[in-house]
């Protein structure tokens, strides 16, 4: 297991698994046995894995129920909150409760924040089943949920007691899901370990084939990573931001495209366009330029995006919320695995950015 800060001297650990038979174990050892158990999941991760997730966590509490909502980022927002809240008193649970997030980062989000926020906080854990809440979303502590049009608007820091994984689920994972993981692995890759990079790019194939060794030395590498960056920076005010390679454009896309594209596609694209742009600068050769591009379409990521036009992609980049000042922060590569923050990006150099994604 890996260790990972969550304030002060406390540590959370993260598990990485071949089933859920160790869960009770890893609950156990944190020392929350015996407390009153609420397992949230969505309607696809139900038929699949609440079963075994409730047998196993039996081990450790006799009261244990479920609170199931409709799959899909549509319903993380405040009234599947309010249901969960409901959920909660009707079956009593006090301060001493565990919430247990068992999906992905919908329901880890949504989860979360119903324990930072139900009587003023109580314990979670993660149990996160798609490669990318494995390797993003339940790392860092951030929960949240939409609100109106707005994405992850209301949230809180909230950090799970544990974060537990079970890398077989991927096994159920449909393909374009993983490539979204794929797309923030990659992305983690390129911020800081351009070895990581290219042993991914190296091994694509058995990476796809789902082969659990390189499954789980990739996924807890990726998970190191990113925790290191975390423990440096909990709050976003510096080195944290370079999590956001290839988010800035990625979200514009995303918004634009009114999620028919998913997260981790647009991740890929916005990648595609900050590596483009730090080629413009000569930041980047040629060749580390189509090898970022080879990676991404190793993976099935799609590498450009059709019907809209350079000019609105601009626009909704420049209206993200990661403005300073009037610039634009941008994350930028200075090599495979080095990037840093930027303020100095010119529209020109964006558009041209942009137009390369365009197809
Ligand atoms: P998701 O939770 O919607 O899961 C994707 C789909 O896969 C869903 O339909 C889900 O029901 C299904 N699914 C989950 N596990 C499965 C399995 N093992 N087998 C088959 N189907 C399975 O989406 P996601 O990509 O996991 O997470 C995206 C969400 O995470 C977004 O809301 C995003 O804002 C959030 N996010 C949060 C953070 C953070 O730091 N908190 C970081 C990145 C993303
Ligand atoms: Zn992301």
């Amino acid at each position: 297991k890996l260790l990972v800060k969550r304030e002060g001297d406390f540590h959370y650990p993260i598990y990485f698994e071949k089933d859920f038979s160790g869960l009770a174990q890893a609950v156990r050892e944190e020392g929350l046995s015996g407390h009153k158990i609420c397992v949230v999941t969505d309607s696809h991760v139900e038929p699949l894995y609440l079963k075994s997730v409730m047998d196993s966590l039996q081990e450790v509490s006799s009261q244990i129920f479920s609170f199931v909502f409709e799959a899909g980022e549509k319903n993380k927002n405040l009234d599947t909150v309010q249901e969960l809240y409901r959920s909660l008193i009707e079956h009593e649970m006090d301060r001493k409760g565990l919430l247990v997030a068992l999906g992905g980062g919908v329901v880890g989000d949504l989860t979360g924040f119903g324990a930072a926020t139900y009587l003023r906080g109580i314990d979670f854990i993660q149990v996160p089943t798609t490669l990318l809440s494995q390797v993003d979303s339940s790392v860092g502590g951030k929960t949240g949920v939409d609100f109106q049009q707005y994405k992850n608007m209301v949230g809180a820091f909230h950090q799970p007691r544990l974060v537990y994984m079970n890398l077989s689920a991927l096994n159920t994972l449909p393909k374009k899901e993983f490539a979204c993981g794929m797309g923030e692995i990659l992305k983690t890759g390129l911020i800081c370990d351009g070895e990581f990079f290219r042993f991914i790019c190296a091994n694509q194939k058995t990476i796809q084939e789902l082969d659990y060794t390189l499954l789980s030395q990739m996924i807890r590498r990726c998970c190191e990573i990113k925790s290191g960056v975390i423990e440096r920076d909990p709050k976003e005010q510096g080195e944290r931001a370079l999590l956001n390679l290839g988010h800035t454009v990625g979200h514009a896309v995303e918004k634009l495209k009114n999620f028919q594209l998913l997260h981790g596609q647009c991740v890929g694209i916005g990648l595609i366009a900050a590596a483009y742009l730090s080629m413009q600068r000569g930041l980047l050769t040629q060749e580390e330029y189509n090898e970022i591009r080879k990676g991404c379409e190793a993976f099935h990521l799609p590498l450009t995006v059709d019907s809209l036009n350079a000019e609105e992609i601009l626009a909704a980049t420049k209206k993200d919320k990661k403005m300073e000042a009037g610039h634009i922060k941008f994350i930028l590569m200075d090599g495979i695995g080095k990037s840093f923050i930027d303020k100095t990006v010119t529209d020109m150099e964006l558009l041209g950015a942009i137009r390369e994604i365009l197809s």
